[in-house]
Formats: C-alpha cells, structure tokens, sequence
C-alpha cells in the first residue's frame, strides 16, 4: 500500500471549487511585525462603545448562551425593522422581513447559495469586494464584472451593466458606498440601474454595510426604498464597521418574506443562527445612543483628507472618495504595478498595503489605501510612501 503525504492526499482530494475558491485567497498577514505600519486595514480602529460590550456581558450574566430563533431573536428583528424605517425608509415586517446572519458575510453566502446554480451569473460593479467573487465561486456561479472608472468616480452606468446580461444572469450586486473605492452611487444613476432591473427581471443585493460613512454631505439611498424595487431587492447589512464590531460577527439580511423562507434553510445550514450574545450586542448597538459616531465619523473624515493631501503632493491620482473608508489609488505613475509597488513599500519602507491585482488585470495598478488607521500612524506612513514614490520615478527615470 503507498502512504501517501499528507500534502498529496490533500491536492488529491481537493474538489474543483476549491481549487478555483484559493486562487487569489490572500495569507493573513495580522500578525503584528515592529515598525510596520498597515494603510490598508478593513477592520475600524475604534473600539467597540462600551454600552455595547456591557449588554453582551449582561447576555451572559443572564444566561442567553442556547440558540435563539433561527431568523434570529424578536427585540433584534424588531429593532433592524425600526432601524430600516427610520433611516433608509424601508417598510420591513420584522416577524418575515428579518433575518439576523453570522456577519454579513454570512448573509452574502445564504444569497449565493439560495439564488445561484452552477453556471449562473450574478453581476457586480468593479472594482469590487474580492470576497464576492469566492461566495459565487463556491455556489459555482461566476461573477461577472462591470467596469467603472476612477474619472468618474467610479459610478456604476446601467448600459455597462445591460451589455453584460445573459440568459443566465440571475441577479445584481451594488455595494454603496463601496469597498474597496470610497465610491456613493449618486442617485441617478441608482435609478438607472433600478428601471434595469425591473425591465431584465433581475434580484439587486444592496451591500449597505458602509451606509453611514458618507463625507461632504454625501446621501446615501437604499436601492430597496426604491418602490420598483422593493418586491425583488435583498439588503444587506451589519454592525462590525459603523458599531465597531468586526469580532461579533452580527450582520443581517431584509427582504420580501418569500426571499426570507427561501433563503432560511440555507443559513440554517450553515449556523442555525446568529451567535446569540453577540445578538444582545446588536440590539444594545441600535436601540443605545447613537451621537458618539459623529465623532468617530469627524476624525475619518481628518483622515480621508489626509490621504487625498498626501496623493496630491505625490501626484498620484484616485477616485475621489465620497464614503466608506478606503481610498482607491493609481500607482501607474510610479512604473510599479500594484502588487509590485505593494512588495516594495513592504519590504523597503516597512508599510503594508493592498494591491487591486486579484480583482482583475485592469485593476493591477491600484492599491487600496484605508482611513481606519489612527492619525499620526497614518501621517507616518503616507511620508514613507511619499519618499518611496519619489525613489520609484527617480529609479525609472
Ligand atoms: N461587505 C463589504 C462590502 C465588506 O467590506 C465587508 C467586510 O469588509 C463585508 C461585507 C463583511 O462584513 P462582516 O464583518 O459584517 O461579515
């Protein structure tokens, strides 16, 4: 009998959409090495509010450690109901039109694997949350990329997304403000997207997880307060960016109650529901106080300037970014590819930084530069990369 390596064994059995789900799967790099400063983070450097922390010990102390409904509890539905109303005009009914999800990765997972069959498409506007890509790849649909640019700020033109529609598009994915470019999706161009969708027949998923990260009197829409579109459109959400809780993993999907049912089993499949305590959190994050965010929201914005000051002086150019926290940077000038440029600051100037590269070809020279990086850290940085452009072009020249 051979023995076979472990290694061997592995690659033997792997299956096809595993294969296909790692090209591109980033190493963790948390591991934090003295010196390096990190420009590209996706995980807010503020700490959770500490009424927030208090309710999940009170979840303890009160024993609420068994599962919870599957769709999750009924104060926290109701609460994401309230919520859905007063800010994003939303009508949801919280006892069919909630279900509360492990993150909203998770709820980007039950839509997948709900709506998608091998070989069907869903459509996203590039560049996009590499992550999309892996959840269609494992229900082993394709997602199909539609192109924006950094001249416009990466606004999403309906006619990119009708040249891309096939007999097996079955949804769309709009992501606003995005991750990874800062772009808002200015409203026109939301309705545009919306008359598609209805004329094609198309589900539209609206990622709003950086919803409440808008600068210089950005508005945010919800595509589902759209009334075409509030019979066919899946949101998202969750509490890790804006309540600072990446590590409760709490997050949440609304939707008409045939998508809700559709889609239960599926999350039942996967965690039968959402961590309870870190539900009691949630519900203490949007039934607490909400000024405080104000702040936090004043000193990302000091941040975001400082960022666009920086690629000013450099002159380097970007989409210029409206929302969320990251900024979307053309490294082109330097003669660097992104991944190259990315390898060099890290190796030469001790500064981490994500290229665009696995998104596509198109993307190769962009990184991604984060405002989630405390002030001065970030005024650091920046003068490495600052001097590292200047060392690039001097090299090419
Ligand atoms: N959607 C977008 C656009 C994101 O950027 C992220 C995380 O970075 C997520 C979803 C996942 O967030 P969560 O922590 O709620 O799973």
């Amino acid at each position: 009998m051979t023995h076979l390596t472990h290694t061997t064994l592995v690659e033997r059995m792997l299956s096809h959409r595993a294969r296909e789900v790692r090209q591109g799967f980033p190493r963790q790099t948390s591991i934090p090495m003295s010196g390096m400063i990190t420009l590209s983070t996706g995980t807010p450097d503020f700490p959770t509010p500490a009424h927030i922390i208090d309710a999940a010990k009170r979840a303890l102390d009160d024993r609420h450690t068994t599962y919870t409904e599957w769709v999750g509890i009924p104060e926290l539905r109701r609460a994401i109901a309230d919520k859905l109303a007063r800010d994003n005009h939303l009508t949801i009914t919280p006892d069919t039109g909630v279900l509360v999800t492990t993150g909203t990765q998770e709820a980007i997972q039950v839509i997948c694997k709900t709506f998608l069959d091998p070989g069907d498409e869903i459509l996203i506007h590039a560049p996009y949350y590499d992550e999309y890509r892996r959840d269609a790849l494992i229900a082993g649909a394709r997602l199909i990329p539609v192109p924006t640019g950094e001249a416009d700020n990466f606004a999403v033109d309906a006619k990119e997304i009708a040249a891309r529609i096939t007999a097996r598009t079955k949804a769309l994915i709009v992501i606003s403000p995005s991750n990874p470019t800062g772009a808002v999706q200015p409203r026109a161009a939301l309705e545009r997207i919306a008359a598609l969708a209805v004329e094609r027949d198309l589900i539209v998923v609206a990622d709003e997880i950086y919803e409440k990260f808008v600068y210089e009197g950005t508005r945010h829409h919800s595509l589902a307060s759209f009334p075409m579109l509030s019979d066919r459109t899946i949101t998202i959400n969750g509490f890790s960016k804006h309540y600072s809780m990446t590590g409760f993993r709490i997050g949440y999907i609304a939707a008409p109650p045939d998508f809700i049912q559709a889609m239960l089993p599926v999350k039942h499949g996967m965690t039968i529901c959402a961590p309870s305590i870190s539900q009691w959190a949630a519900l203490a994050a949007l039934t607490g106080p909400q000024e405080w965010f104000e702040e936090v929201l004043a000193e990302y914005d000091r941040r975001r300037r400082l960022w666009m000051d920086a690629l000013n002086g450099m002159g380097l150019t970007y989409g210029h970014p409206q929302g969320a926290y990251y900024l979307y940077v053309n490294v082109s000038s330097t003669g660097l590819t992104g991944p190259e440029f990315a390898r060099r600051l890290r190796e030469d100037y001790r500064v981490i930084i994500g290229s665009g590269g696995s998104i596509g070809p198109e993307w190769e020279t962009y990184v991604r530069g984060s405002l989630a990086v405390p002030f001065e850290s970030l005024r650091a940085g920046l003068e490495r990369v600052a001097e590292a452009v200047t060392r690039f072009r001097q090299a090419r020249a």
